[in-house]
């Protein structure tokens, strides 16, 4: 495993790591995630993402007990929460101060820890000035309960404007960005966000780099296998949204490649991922232990993508 420095920062992110949407404390219970979040330990995987919203706060109570009984040294590790989305009351949601400062707190919980590494929004709040926001994650940073705080699926313009409040009022800027970035899903990252690697040394934590098992090849032919994310009922929503017909194909045409290169689509589209410049780090999301196995191995195939292979998978993508 390698570890990538976050943006400008100091901290350093192992560049696969472990997330629990949907996943942990929702379509799998404690025994598959420990099995799970064990392999990608043992593996170096330093970072584990959570958010107050994930299976409505299973996910990190379902984390923070694995923490517990696996005993791994806290130092080694760097724990994230997401807020935004912590309930149903009219002050369970949202960026503003009550919220932040309260729903930073339920993750301490959830999480049984004293600090969490990472805090993300999950994403922007218009009915909250940024100032507040930014105020709020200030005083969680400088009572040591988070020790960066970020955004999630942010406008850039909002991301600069987080922290010009936080440099003209001398509070913490935001350090990174979770957006989704995928073979499938491309130009926020690419584009918008220029600007924040540049002008501001912003880290990224990417999401969905399978594009939810579509860039596993899994779905091809309107497939639909038994038990995974698409088939189950309650992610009807996201399966409209990720399982068109044209991204379907899309990621099929890239299994001669992975053939060619003798890995499975998983390893080349995280490969793939891996070598792109300002990613943090890979976010892998897990519904087997077998399949974070399998993602791992993404390193030894990302060794191989020099610039020809990252321009014929361009190629074969545009079709
Ligand atoms: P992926 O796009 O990699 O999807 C992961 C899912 O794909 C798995 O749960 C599994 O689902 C399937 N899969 C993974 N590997 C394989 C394999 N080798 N073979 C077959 N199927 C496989 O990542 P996620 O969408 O889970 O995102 C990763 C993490 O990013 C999340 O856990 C979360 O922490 C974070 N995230 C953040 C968001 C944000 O708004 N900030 C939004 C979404 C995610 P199955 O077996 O059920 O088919």
């Amino acid at each position: 495993m390698n570890y990538r420095k976050m943006g400008k920062h100091g901290l350093k992110l192992s560049e696969l790591s472990l997330g629990s949407w949907v996943t942990f404390g929702g379509q799998v219970g404690e025994a598959v995630a420990r099995d799970c979040m064990k392999v990608a330990y043992d593996a170096g995987v330093n970072f584990f993402d959570g958010a107050e919203v994930y299976s409505g706060g299973a996910a990190e109570k379902v984390m923070g007990k694995v923490l517990k009984r696996e005993k791994w040294r806290r130092e080694g590790l760097v724990l994230s929460t997401k807020i935004f989305w912590g309930g149903k009351g009219p002050n369970d949601v949202g960026l503003s101060h009550k919220h932040i400062i309260e729903g930073v707190h339920a993750a301490l919980r959830r999480w049984q820890q004293d600090y969490l590494d990472l805090a993300f929004c999950h994403r922007p709040d218009p009915d909250t000035p940024i100032e507040e926001t930014v105020r709020a994650f200030d005083i969680l940073v400088k009572q040591g309960k988070i020790f960066y705080w970020g955004t999630s699926e942010w406008s850039a313009e909002d991301v600069f404007k987080a922290h010009d409040v936080a440099v003209k009022h001398g509070l913490t800027p935001p350090a990174m960005e979770q957006p989704q970035y995928n073979l499938l899903t491309r130009d926020r990252f690419e584009k918008e966000y220029a600007p924040l690697y540049e002008k501001l040394g912003y880290g990224t934590t990417i999401w969905s780099p399978l594009a939810s098992g579509i860039l596993t090849g899994k779905y091809a032919g309107g497939k639909m296998p038994k038990g995974s994310r698409l088939s189950i009922d309650q992610n009807a929503w996201l399966k409209d949204l990720v399982a068109t017909p044209e991204r379907i194909e899309a990621a099929s045409r890239l299994e001669p490649l992975a053939k060619e290169l003798g890995c499975t689509m998983a390893q080349l589209a995280l490969a793939w991922c891996l070598k792109k410049p300002h990613v943090s780090t890979v976010i892998l999301g897990a519904s087997k232990p077998q399949q974070v196995k399998e993602n791992l191995k993404a390193l030894d195939v990302a060794a191989k993508l020099d610039d020809a292979w990252l321009q014929r998978i361009e190629k074969t993508l545009a079709g």
